[in-house]
């Protein structure tokens, strides 16, 4: 049924569409509220409820309070009716989620990528344990809604294509359709979207409070991505495909240090991991005084673990180089928030979730350089309610949502 809800409907699916989306947006919901929030007569609510209720697309999930009388029955979407896998393909991992119509995670693997993940190799690892799953969980492919991607742009959306990221461990990532090949393999839908979006799109439906419906979202690793949900809605932009390296090449300092994309001083240049790294083997080759200096053998082969180990041990050099690395994404942020005036900026990635530092700065630094500009604005800063799973299960809500 809710694959048909995409079909042109009669008047009486429309409804049963209308009111089946409501109640997943604020199930567990009573019919009153559904009266008030739709405007149906009781009469016509009762029987699609009941219809509903008949088609196993909605259950009675308990009593609600009483506002006076009797406790109120109230109804929720049966999360079993059919399941979602979510996938975020990300230059560090590929994971990939089970998931029931609710969101919540019936099963999850993760693949790190490194030198030998080509495309063939990473696909073979989502098609082996997209079958595992099922087999597992005893479903067959006509239980499935759909496969969501979240992946590194640029993206072809329309055609379901990984264009050509930089920065990923292996070669080979050229217009892969990875769209097609899900979607061949498994004869069901498959909606490809940049993993930032995805991720603030899980946030917003899972993560948090509702009444929250303006956020940036910005994940900070070997790039930096940036999501942006205005109104409740995503924002897309008509160069979205086109864009070579996304977001991170917002400008922070016009006389600036040399990034790959041509210009000077993008935020890239400082704030992303492979920009830290040199910093710090930089600093080590020309001797200064760090506690990694006695821990590794050859300075330059320093690890990101190694910086992460370093700053929690206080050492100074490290310290510096990150505080001065999160500086430049906090002022970055700051450009973004000072247009848009978000309610929230969720930051998540290895750097914000793995070096508390980076995180405390880089909030520091936007919020002094908002509340300048603003006084009384209150922006609020978090590192988000899903953590790494955000991007996998936006990609798998993304099927839901085009359903409705
Ligand atoms: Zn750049």
């Amino acid at each position: 049924m809710i694959k048909q809800f995409i079909e042109t409907l009669s008047q009486k699916n429309k409804s049963l569409k209308h009111l089946y989306s409501l109640i997943r947006e604020h199930g567990p919901v009573s019919k009153s509220e559904l009266i008030e929030r739709t405007g149906l007569k009781q009469t016509t609510c009762t029987r699609l409820i009941d219809e509903l209720i008949e088609k196993q697309l909605i259950v009675e999930s308990g009593l609600g309070e009483s506002s006076g009388g009797r406790k109120p029955l109230i109804y929720q979407i049966n999360p079993d009716y059919y399941y979602l896998f979510g996938v975020d393909i990300s230059r560090t991992h590929t994971k990939v989620l089970l998931m029931d119509l609710n969101l919540d995670i019936k099963e999850e693997a993760l693949f790190s990528m490194n030198e030998e993940s080509t495309p063939e190799v990473t696909i073979n690892f989502i098609e082996n344990e997209i079958i595992n799953m099922l087999h597992t969980h005893q479903l067959n492919t006509s239980r499935i809604l759909g496969i969501g991607i979240g992946a590194i742009g640029p993206l072809d959306r329309e055609n379901g294509k990984i264009l050509n990221p930089i920065d990923f461990p292996t070669k080979g990532w050229n217009n892969v359709p990875i769209g097609k090949i899900l979607s061949e393999k498994f004869d069901t839908k498959v909606l490809l979207d940049s993993g930032v979006n995805t991720a603030v799109v899980a946030e917003y439906k899972k993560g948090l409070d509702k009444e929250v419906h303006n956020i940036i979202y910005c994940l900070s690793g070997i790039g930096i991505r940036v999501g942006i949900l205005n109104d409740g809605h995503l924002v897309h932009g008509p160069a979205d495909n086109l864009g070579l390296f996304g977001q991170g090449h917002m400008v922070v300092n016009i006389h600036g240090r040399k990034c790959v994309c041509g210009s000077y001083g993008c935020m890239h240049a400082y704030s992303t991991i492979p920009a830290i790294k040199e910093e710090v083997i930089h600093s080590l080759k020309r001797g200064h005084d760090s506690v990694l200096q006695e821990k590794l053998n050859d300075v330059g082969q320093v690890t990101f673990s190694d910086i992460c180990w370093a700053v929690q041990e206080n050492d100074a050099l490290c310290s510096h180089i990150v505080k001065d690395a999160a500086y430049y994404t906090g002022v970055g942020l700051s450009n973004i928030i000072n247009i848009l005036q978000p309610q929230l900026v969720i930051l998540n990635g290895p750097i914000h979730t793995q070096m508390d530092l980076f995180y405390e700065v880089t909030k520091d630094i936007a919020l002094k350089r908002t509340t300048t500009i603003y006084p009384g604005y209150d922006v609020q800063f978090s590192r988000g309610e899903l953590g790494e799973n955000a991007a996998a299960i936006g990609a798998g809500s993304m099927v839901f949502d085009y359903y409705l």
